[in-house]
């Protein structure tokens, strides 16, 4: 496995590889590894030649009064996790590699940046946008593997790579839990012990609305919401920033449950904002409300 931190270097590199007719399969991340992460890497890892990985905490998709500064880094532990999962290229860049002095570019993806976690984080979409654009042209992969955990982020994703004629196949991997259901993130470790256990209701809470659609019948999104909402609302410890039954592609909101439709949440823990959705998928003429 290669480490490397400059973006030139790398493109040599994958070319290098792609002339010997390897598939590159790149998994964007921003370090601090988890089961999350290793399971876009395995998936990588099973479809391509060469894994390309990157690590890189970006700065501009943390507002000014978020965690950029105290969001966990472990440089060694992330190498080694990425050596034993078979990854090749480690891209490791630092801030004055991706931004140089007198950057001033972004992309921006309209419509689907501003809603759900848009509104609380104002501007993170088209850091992440801008990032991923970035990496895209860097690495040049035949696939990139995202999680369905950022839900938001995949779809504006897929987006950005159909509107601006990126190369690249994009594959959404399934969300890895904890076994009480919490969803994996970096972000976990900041909650309290009292904060950690009243976590999976996010989890518990979307499980309620899969029963309700799928096996009640329930059609009416307004109901949905306020069961979760309800559910939610159960943690002493929560604040609900959001719960959205919204369109899986395009992100719009839902009056009646149709189709495939995706069921959001961000919930506050203290200072840390969790998030977690579900999709579900349903067939024409089965509602029975
Ligand atoms: P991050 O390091 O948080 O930017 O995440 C990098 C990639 O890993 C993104 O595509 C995430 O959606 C994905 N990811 C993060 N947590 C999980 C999880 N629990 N399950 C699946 N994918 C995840």
């Amino acid at each position: 496995m290669k480490v490397i931190t400059s973006g030139r270097q790398l493109s040599r590199v994958i070319a290098a590889r792609r002339k010997r007719g390897e598939r590159i399969g790149f998994v964007p991340t921003m370090g601090a590894l988890h089961e999350g992460h290793l399971s876009l890497i395995r998936r990588a890892r099973k479809e391509s030649g060469c894994v390309v990985v990157s690590i890189f905490v970006n700065p501009l998709q943390f507002g000014p009064a978020e965690d950029y500064s105290r969001y966990p880094r472990a440089r060694k532990t992330d190498h080694a996790l990425c050596r034993r999962a078979g990854v090749d290229l480690v891209f490791s860049p630092s801030v004055k590699e991706v931004y140089p002095a007198g950057f001033r570019s972004a992309v921006v993806v309209w419509g689907l940046g501003e809603v759900l976690c848009g509104r609380t984080r104002p501007g993170h979409f088209r850091g992440v946008a801008t990032v991923v654009a970035k990496l895209f042209h860097i690495v040049d992969p035949d696939t990139a593997y995202f999680g369905q955990k950022d839900a938001q982020q995949a779809a504006l994703i897929r987006r950005l790579v159909r509107d601006l004629d990126f190369p690249v196949r994009i594959t959404v991997c399934p969300t890895v839990r904890e076994p009480d259901g919490l969803a994996m993130s970096s972000r976990n470790a900041y909650l309290s012990a009292l904060e950690r256990r009243q976590a999976p209701i996010l989890y518990r809470s979307l499980q309620k609305a899969r029963a309700l659609i799928l096996r009640e019948g329930q059609r009416d999104a307004g109901v949905i919401k306020r069961a979760v909402r309800a559910s939610i609302s159960r943690a002493s410890e929560a604040r609900i920033d959001y719960v959205a039954v919204v369109s899986k592609q395009d992100l719009t909101p839902l009056n009646k449950i149709k189709g495939e439709c995706l069921i959001a949440v961000a919930v506050w823990f203290g200072k840390t904002r969790l998030i977690d959705n579900t999709i579900v998928k349903v067939k024409a003429g089965k509602s029975k409300k």
